[in-house]
């Protein structure tokens, strides 16, 4: 994401062209051979199939979720943990008599649930059976959504809705256990598998509905339409609801960039978003590889004050007449989306890697301010903490490394390496993780394949462990 005061000094370089092969590895599993010490990521190759039905004004949404999963582990699947990031914020009480959660889950069926955690955002359930390796099966449940009151990513803007980071998700088991992170509050916390998508929206007519994915529509009852929207290789699904303005632009690489904005976002902010949407979106798909998804929206208001935020095929961008986040927010959807990281454990590998990457597409200099740096706090800071980190009390310092400070770095690297050769690395690095995960070791690993230089000093310098 970022906040208002990121637009100007989002950094970023490199550059190429290639198109790359869907699956990385643990997208697709251990290979029958493959050494046990390592937890594969699980449940993987996740399959949701979902219909909601709104209110007049898309503040409600009510229906039910399937999910069909596969074990992916050596280990039996016993249970899988649904996280419920809409009821994460800080602001909400859970539990609290009289102020129920924003999603509310009820009539499990394919497994039991416990009671929620994690701030009423991880819904454990435990499947009917041990689920063996390679095996897959589902769990359903209903799902009823309620919008808060609030400017958020999920919130209004006046006669509009923001539903991101609310569908119920399957979380991770891996070598590291079970990912029961919480919200922080800001950044973003999430770890998701790359899965399939196919949400039903009914919604009244007078709504328009952008979602990730390709949206058909057909009538539904009177006054009302069904979009179906469909995607593939993505990690979440989001959609808003209001008396959106739209138009399409088809880019020269032929992505279609779908805008929507609200009445009293400027024109000239519409514009220029669209524009640097359509521009940066063929870019980064020449640098790091063609663009899976053949569409994205962009959503956009000058009632958006926390800045942008990225999902897949989705961003929500505050745009004023003369900025918005669009290219950084576009740059996620290559760092972050198509290359995975766990956003909790490693924010550098979202944030600062699209900082980079909106940086060599906007150019600036940038040097005086890399120069500045470093941009640590004291002894424990690095380039490589969690936001579990940053959520005590060092906010301003998690933007300042994870965004700014990374961005600085890959510049660095940038020089370190040649830029021919890191825009090599990069493509190849991206190729490497396509719908994967990626983890700082595996950057660094395909860094240092890139030159005979040791990079020990330079991993040391910018405090990347
Ligand atoms: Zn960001």
């Amino acid at each position: 994401m970022t906040s208002i005061t990121l637009w100007r000094p989002l950094l970023g370089a490199l550059a190429a062209a290639a198109l790359l092969v869907p699956q990385s590895a643990a997208a697709q599993g251990p290979a029958p051979d493959a050494p046990a010490q390592a937890q594969a990521a699980t449940p993987d190759r996740p399959s949701y199939d979902v219909r909601l039905r709104s209110d007049a004004d898309g503040t409600t949404w009510t229906g039910r979720q399937t999910v069909s999963f596969r074990n992916s582990a050596r280990t039996p699947l016993r249970f899988v943990d649904v996280r419920l990031w809409g009821n994460g914020h800080p602001d909400d009480g859970c539990g609290t008599p009289g102020k129920p959660s924003p999603v509310r889950v009820s009539k499990v069926a394919g497994g039991t649930p416990h009671p929620l955690t994690v701030r009423c955002s991880a819904l454990r359930i435990d499947l009917k059976k041990p689920l063996p390796y390679g095996a897959r099966a589902n769990v359903s449940f209903d799902v009823a959504i309620t919008v808060p009151d609030r400017v958020h990513r999920f919130g209004r803007d006046g006669a509009h809705r923001y539903v991101g980071n609310v569908l119920p998700l399957l979380s991770v088991q891996d070598a590291k256990g079970r990912h029961l992170d919480p919200d922080v509050g800001f950044g973003e916390s999430y770890f998701t598998l790359a899965g399939d998508f196919r949400v039903a929206l009914d919604h009244p007519d007078s709504l328009k509905v952008p979602a990730t994915g390709t949206t058909t529509r057909r009538a539904g009852a009177p006054g009302r339409t069904v979009s179906t929207n469909v995607a593939r290789g993505v990690r979440d699904f989001v959609w808003a609801a209001g008396p959106f303005r739209t138009r399409t632009v088809t880019s020269p690489g032929g992505i279609k960039v779908h805008g929507y904005w609200t009445a009293t976002t400027s024109a000239e902010g519409v514009a220029l978003a669209m524009k640097d949407g359509v521009g940066s979106i063929d870019e980064f798909g020449k640098r790091f590889g063609r663009y899976p998804y053949g569409e994205i929206d962009l959503v956009m208001s000058d009632g958006i004050t926390f800045g942008g935020m990225e999902f897949p095929g989705l961003v929500m961008l505050a745009t004023a007449p003369d900025m918005s986040a669009v290219v950084h927010e576009v740059a996620h959807q290559w760092w972050y989306g198509i290359v995975g990281n766990d956003q909790f454990a490693d924010p550098w590998l979202d944030e600062g890697f699209a900082s980079y990457a909106a940086h060599t597409y906007e150019g600036g200099d940038t040097s005086e301010f890399c120069a500045e740096g470093p941009w640590w706090w004291d002894d424990t800071s690095a380039m490589t903490r969690s936001m579990g980190f940053y959520a005590d009390g060092r906010r301003s310092e998690y933007v300042g490394v994870a965004y700014s400070g990374a961005s600085c770095a890959l510049q660095d690297l940038e020089s370190t390496l040649g830029s021919q050769q890191t825009a090599a690395m990069l493509k190849k690095y991206a190729r490497d993780h396509w719908l994967g995960v990626s983890t700082t070791a595996d950057f660094k690993r395909a860094a240092q394949a890139a030159t005979t230089k040791d990079l020990t000093p330079f991993w040391e310098k910018y405090r990347i462990h």
